[in-house]
């Protein structure tokens, strides 16, 4: 059963927010700019100038001659929750590994398009893929800690960057390890393997490892799947308790798990981006047949 074509499609937009027509803005999407979280002069200026993070323009990735991106066009707004679904292999991961040059690692690829991040096109060659990373931070389906102390893995990103200062290292590895609700857990064994911490406690200690260089946007590629369902509760607790700080962006398979943490959903067909708009109008009230048909399990 072909439900779905390539072919470009109108994209079904159900949200205040700008995401297929360049430069359509609305009165919502404006007063949504307000900058009420905002922390910093900066972010408070980046705010009110753009609710909207990261856009991506028209972006289309090739592995070798395989389109796997076809003409993605969509914003991520500012410090909500965004998630990513679709069948497996619609290009869920590669979208998400696009918005911090992640796929650059992987040979024979190509983008053509733009993604915005405040702006700024981060396809762009010349840019600090380093600097970006660090804005841009990434936690994995499988959490990987290094073989080095708890403490050392959170820290690890902040020694790359230069930082030795014990006090300021101390204070950052509390913070993280305490904005990743582990702090409690581990806070009289930070200097013990990372590697005796169970796999929940791993998943957390790779957000807190994320969020000790202070990123603005985390995303977060299935990161409940290797997870019991008790670890996943705890990991979507995190995930509403980090929003409204943070802008995040998550991939994953799991409908219900789209449904309770995200402010915004995306639904990807074959590299296409079908739907996308607020997650409670697009589960009760999606515009498009096909994001009906997926998420009433008809296909998928
Ligand atoms: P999803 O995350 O939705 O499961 P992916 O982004 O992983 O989808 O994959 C999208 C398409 O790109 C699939 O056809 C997949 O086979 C292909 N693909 C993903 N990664 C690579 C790669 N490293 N090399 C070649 N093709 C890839």
């Amino acid at each position: 059963m072909t439900l779905l074509t390539r072919k470009a499609k109108p994209v079904m937009q159900t949200s205040p927010l700008r995401f297929a027509e360049e430069g359509a803005e609305t009165p919502a999407s404006r007063e949504a700019a307000a900058p009420a979280g905002a922390s910093t002069p900066e972010a408070a200026t980046a705010e009110a100038r753009d609710p909207s993070v990261v856009c991506a323009h028209d972006l289309h990735l090739y592995y070798g001659p395989s389109e796997a991106l076809c003409g993605i066009t969509m914003d991520f707004p500012r410090h909500q929750v965004s998630a990513l679904i679709g069948p497996s292999g619609c290009g869920k991961s590669t979208l998400l590994r696009c918005l911090n040059r992640m796929n650059d690692l992987i040979d024979d690829v190509r983008t053509t398009g733009a993604i915005l991040l405040d702006g700024q096109d981060i396809t762009d060659p010349a840019l600090d893929v380093i600097e970006l990373r660090r804005r841009v931070g990434m936690v994995f389906q499988r959490a990987t800690p290094f073989p080095k102390s708890i403490y050392e893995n959170v820290a690890y990103g902040l020694r790359i960057a230069g930082t030795s200062n014990r006090a300021t290292l101390d204070e950052a590895v509390e913070m993280s390890l305490r904005r990743a609700a582990l702090w409690e857990e581990v806070k009289d064994r930070l200097r013990e393997s990372a590697l005796g911490l169970s796999g929940g406690q791993h998943q957390r200690l790779c957000i807190a490892r994320a969020i000790a260089v202070s990123p603005e946007i985390i995303l977060m590629d299935e990161p409940c799947s290797a997870l019991d369902p008790r670890s996943t509760t705890r990991i979507e607790d995190l995930i509403g308790e980090l929003r409204g700080e943070y802008t995040i962006i998550i991939v994953t398979h799991n409908m219900q798990q789209a449904a309770r943490v995200s402010d915004y959903t995306a639904f990807l067909y074959e590299g296409a981006l079908i739907e996308v708009g607020a997650t409670k109008q697009l589960f009760t009230k999606p515009q498009r047949k096909e994001t009906e048909d997926y998420i009433t399990g008809r296909f998928g």
